[in-house]
């Protein structure tokens, strides 16, 4: 098959999952544990620019031990979903928007950016082969991650001179255990996440190397999840470990932190912030400090918070701990302005709603 100048070659694996097992595994997917028969991989190098892409068995990828990745962390990856239409079909939702961040991710982390024709090829021909694997029941998909890491075998500190691109795919069900339960979250004053000239905008498996620790203090508080603050005053909202963050006010008004450089711009949240509009309902970007928030909801001026992603869709924030103490959202969290958004957004991505702004592209 061809992604414009480029041929992927397709050797179909020999031992495909048996349609029973598959069956059995789809039935209770949970979240990032069971993977389809194929992946497709890409190789550079600075001799030969992009080349051999092929669409083969999932397997191990054998490493010598000197290789780049494993010592300075030069990685990128994206995450994105594939959906059973009503009438059979498969549909992805704005890969166009992960390709180009993939290859915004790739220039901050000085990696060769992969042509976004050949990362949505990548999309197209993994789920031709695997398409048996998107679920068709209404809560489940097909979670798509590409990465891409430093393959050079050279310990030296440069940009890696050889890159490795990477597609699997893992069939889900919904992202946190308790299903559409509010999530808590802790307050991390001990850790940030990204800091001004940072990286906090690529999307690197680096970020998430360095909110482990603060995520691990968020469960010794008893929280679902860590929010950070702004690395220099400790004072403003950024966002989760993972997911961007929004704010309903009382009088039906969004309020989100703007993109500075040190949040990931989230695909969600660019989706939400245009459907509110077109809804009629304002949107802010704009700095919230972490004072705003409690104080805002104590009086209440703040009635909801959400965390938005790919992966988890929508969540609504209930509790909210910090060193001094701890509040909970109205209604325990469970927020209305949040239930609606989210069935709007999902209604679009699986094709039960009219799609008005070319987000989604069918693929089979
Ligand atoms: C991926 C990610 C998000 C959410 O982005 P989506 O495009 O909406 O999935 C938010 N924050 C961080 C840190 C992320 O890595």
């Amino acid at each position: 098959m061809t992604g414009g100048e480029y041929t992927f070659s397709v050797r179909p694996t020999r031992k495909p999952v048996s349609a029973a097992e598959r069956s059995a595994l789809l039935a209770d997917p949970g979240f990032g544990r069971v993977f389809t028969d194929h992946m497709v991989t890409i190789r550079y190098s600075e001799a030969k620019g992009w080349y051999d892409p092929r669409v083969e068995a999932r397997k191990p990828i054998p490493m010598d031990p000197a290789t780049a990745v494993l010592h300075y962390a030069q990685e990128i990856f994206e995450g994105l979903k594939a959906y059973r239409t009503p009438d059979g079909g498969v549909t992805l939702f704005r890969p166009d928007a992960n390709a180009r961040r993939f290859r915004e991710s790739a220039l901050r982390m000085a990696m060769a950016p992969l042509p976004e024709e050949l990362f949505l090829g990548s999309l197209e021909e993994l789920i031709k082969i695997d398409h048996e694997w998107v679920p068709d029941d209404p809560e489940g998909s097909l979670y798509l991650r590409p990465f891409m890491y430093a393959n050079e075998v050279f310990l030296g500190v440069k940009p890696s001179s050889e890159y490795m691109y990477v597609l699997i795919a893992s069939p889900v069900r919904s992202y946190f255990k308790g299903g559409a339960k509010p999530v808590s979250l802790w307050v991390s004053t001990s850790y940030t996440r990204a800091a001004p000239g940072g990286t906090g905008a690529a999307k690197c498996g680096g970020n998430y190397a360095a909110s482990l620790a603060a995520q691990a203090e968020a469960a010794e508080h008893g929280c679902d999840q860590v929010i950070f603050l702004d690395a220099r005053r400790m004072k403003y909202i950024e966002e989760l470990g993972g997911m961007n963050i929004f704010f309903v006010h009382a009088d039906g008004h969004l309020v989100t932190p703007p993109l500075s450089g040190t949040i990931l711009p989230g695909i969600t949240r660019d989706s939400i912030i245009t459907l509110a509009r077109a809804s009629g309902r304002e949107v802010e970007e704009r700095p919230v400090t972490f004072d705003e928030w409690r104080t805002g909801t104590a009086s209440g001026e703040i009635v909801e918070a959400f965390a938005c992603g790919t992966a988890a869709v929508i969540t609504s924030i209930g509790t909210v701990r910090y060193a001094d103490g701890e509040f909970t959202m109205p209604n325990k969290g469970k927020g209305k302005v949040a239930a609606s958004l989210r069935k709007t957004l999902v209604d679009i991505q699986r094709g039960r709603a009219k799609d008005r702004y070319g987000w989604v592209r069918r693929v089979l």
